[in-house]
């Protein structure tokens, strides 16, 4: 996971969401039949860097931008 918030911390401020909504979306992966060990197995995606990133998206739409 340190190699994933390194990368996080290198977007930038462009490229990041707003604190509440990667916080919100955080939320709603945890509670995600798809989430394990922190990798989105609907697509193979670390969660923390597709919260962090402004432009990402769920692949079920589970959250929005
Ligand atoms: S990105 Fe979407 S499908 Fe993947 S764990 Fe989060 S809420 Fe679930």
């Amino acid at each position: 996971m340190n190699k994933i918030y390194k990368v996080i911390s290198l977007l930038g401020k462009n490229e990041k969401a707003l604190d509440e909504v990667n916080k919100a979306r955080l939320d709603t992966c945890r509670s995600c039949d798809y989430l394990a060990d922190a990798t989105c197995t609907a697509c193979g995606c670390y969660v923390e860097l597709r919260a962090a990133k402004k432009d990402s998206k769920c692949p079920y739409k589970k959250w929005q931008q």
